[in-house]
């Protein structure tokens, strides 16, 4: 687990940032740990100057490349339902995107191995998980799709972009004990939030939210 790293960062208020703490409170977010880092993450450095001043907003924003930095209750809910069954020590996440979700797991588990396809993002990510001193996060330029099996099996996996189906790669790389947090369902269609547990004796599926999520895309983009 990492902290992060305030020095030469301009924070907005306080205040801003409490009251967005209290909305995840009241849209049911529970776990203080995950309330805690959220508090303490300042999301305005992962967005283009430009949209900054909307950070502490509970929307999804645009990052470039058609991609959106998640809904900061999406990102309470999914590291909620990944951390619900005891500690997760080595997370993959699919999907880096600006990096704000890694920053938010490199807090709350022991490392993050992140894969993004979009060459720029990562690069932008990179530099930012790096200025906040979370040096528990492991960055790479890869199709996440297939996972990143060299560094697994891990005790979690979290995608933040929507498979039609859920790739069998990710279903093989959690250890037992492990979960899986995926939305899955094409694109312009209502898409499911699904949770996958494997077990010695197999894997468990549970069906929890219908969310909206840029869709996995196959193959790299430098
Ligand atoms: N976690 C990000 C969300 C970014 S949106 C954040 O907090 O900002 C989802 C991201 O998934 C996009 O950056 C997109 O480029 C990436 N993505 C889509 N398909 C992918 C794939 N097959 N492999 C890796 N990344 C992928």
């Amino acid at each position: 687990m990492s902290r992060i790293n305030l020095q030469g960062i301009g924070m907005t208020s306080q205040r801003t940032r409490d009251r967005l703490i209290e909305r995840l409170r009241e849209k049911g977010i529970t776990s203080a740990d995950v309330l805690e880092v959220m508090r303490a993450t300042p999301r305005h450095i992962f967005l283009d100057e430009a949209l900054s001043h909307r950070a502490y907003e509970d929307s999804a924003l645009p990052i470039g490349f058609q991609q959106t930095l998640s809904q900061p209750y999406i990102v309470a809910r999914m590291t909620e339902l990944l951390l619900a069954e005891g500690p997760r020590r080595r997370v993959l996440e699919v999907g880096t995107g600006s990096g704000y979700q890694t920053a938010v797991l490199a807090q709350l588990v022991d490392r993050v191995y992140s894969v993004e396809r979009i060459r720029p993002l990562q690069e932008k990510a990179r530099q930012r998980l790096s200025q906040l001193g979370l040096r528990n996060a492991h960055l790479r330029h890869a199709d996440g799709g297939m996972g990143w099996a060299q560094r697994g099996p891990y005790d979690g996996i979290l995608s933040t972009a929507a498979p039609e189906q859920v790739p069998e790669e990710l279903l093989e790389q959690l250890a037992v004990g492990g979960r899986l947090v995926i939305p899955v369902g094409a694109q312009g269609k209502q898409q499911q939030l699904r949770v996958y547990d494997r077990s010695d004796t197999g894997i468990v599926e549970q069906v929890m939210d219908s969310v909206l999520f840029v869709p996995l895309v196959s193959g790299v983009l430098s």
